[in-house]
């Protein structure tokens, strides 16, 4: 399960060495992946509030994913916090703990929070009460205010390998094929692996890319694949997405990169794919994606952009040796 590969991600194991039995008063935790986020929450809430730092069977670990300790408030999930919640907010924090000799806050999606909202926080974190700790969650720390950025210390949420994601949905009891589409178009966040795998469709449109990329060889053969459903105007977008993954793995393969391949299990098709492209190719190929996506916007026929797609991606390859 997700909280396993969190329990042995680096980020989680500093917070346990580092911060557990020092805790500060407000932490930022940074990072967009929403699906770690909700996890994460309750794993840092365990490590704390549990005596044996997270044993996942007593009482309070059982409340904490229960989603029931008195000592743990969740805010600005859904419904977003105003000046007056965040008013009564800092009354709450004041009070003492139920259970625990500490509570927890977390405030959620804290990049949403207005300036207003923002500055009555800083109230807290000026004289923040002993017995408590607040968590700001954020993408990123762009829209929040320097004070509290300043303030508030840094942690960061654990980030995975398209591998590590592809293993764990597997686990889960995802169909390979599935989540072989998920990881690879995923960009490391399980969020977005979740929302591909629950979409059949991507896996077919997958494939149909890998199929074109394989077998559209020379310009003669491109009206074979103009007409294909990958092709469509609404599986366009989608489309051009998963051929940026695929060029982007073509990409590092043909300049040596190193970097690990978002289709992971494909290294086969993947350097098929690469023969013939030399890294500006590669890059000249993902640049049409770029155009495609321009003349998607500005309204022309689905089967002139597959046109184009197919004919520069070919003129890439052979142009740029
Ligand atoms: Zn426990």
């Amino acid at each position: 399960m997700l909280d396993r590969l969190i329990k042995e991600s680096g980020e989680y194991k500093s917070f346990v060495t580092r911060e557990r039995d020092n805790l500060s008063h407000a932490y930022l935790v940074l990072g967009a992946d929403t699906a770690v986020r909700q996890i994460y929450i309750k794993m840092l809430a365990e490590n704390i509030l549990c005596g044996e730092k997270g044993c996942g069977e007593c009482r309070v670990c059982q409340k904490v994913w229960a989603e029931s300790h008195p000592d743990i408030k969740v805010l600005n999930k859904e419904e977003k916090v105003k000046v007056d919640d965040i008013e009564k907010f800092i009354d709450d924090v004041y009070l003492k703990p139920w259970e625990s000799d500490i509570k927890l806050y977390f405030i959620d999606n804290a990049e949403n929070l207005n300036p207003a909202v923002q500055n009555k926080l800083l109230k807290i974190y000026e004289e923040p009460p002993k017995s408590v700790v607040i968590f700001l969650l954020a993408g990123s720390q762009g829209m929040l205010l320097p004070t509290i950025v300043s303030r508030a210390k840094k942690i960061y949420l654990p980030s995975f390998s398209p591998k590590q994601i592809y293993d764990e949905l597997v686990g889960e009891g995802y169909p390979a094929r599935t989540a072989e589409t998920a990881s690879a178009l995923s960009g490391g966040r399980f969020d977005r692996a979740y929302l591909f795998a629950s979409d059949e469709g991507h896996s077919a449109l997958y494939e149909a890319c890998f199929d074109t990329l394989l077998k559209c060889k020379t310009s003669k053969d491109i009206p074979l694949f103009t007409g294909k459903a990958m092709f469509s105007k609404e599986n366009l977008p989608a489309t051009l997405d998963i051929l940026e993954v695929i060029l982007y793995d073509v990409m590092g393969i043909v300049s040596g990169s190193g970097n690990p391949l978002a289709a992971h299990n494909r290294e086969y098709d993947l350097r098929e794919i690469s023969k013939g492209f030399s890294p500006g190719g590669a890059a000249m190929a993902l640049l049409s994606l770029n155009k495609a996506r321009r003349m998607l916007a500005s309204y022309v026929s689905a089967a002139g952009i597959a046109d184009t797609i197919l004919f520069e991606i070919l003129e890439a390859k052979y142009k740029w040796q």
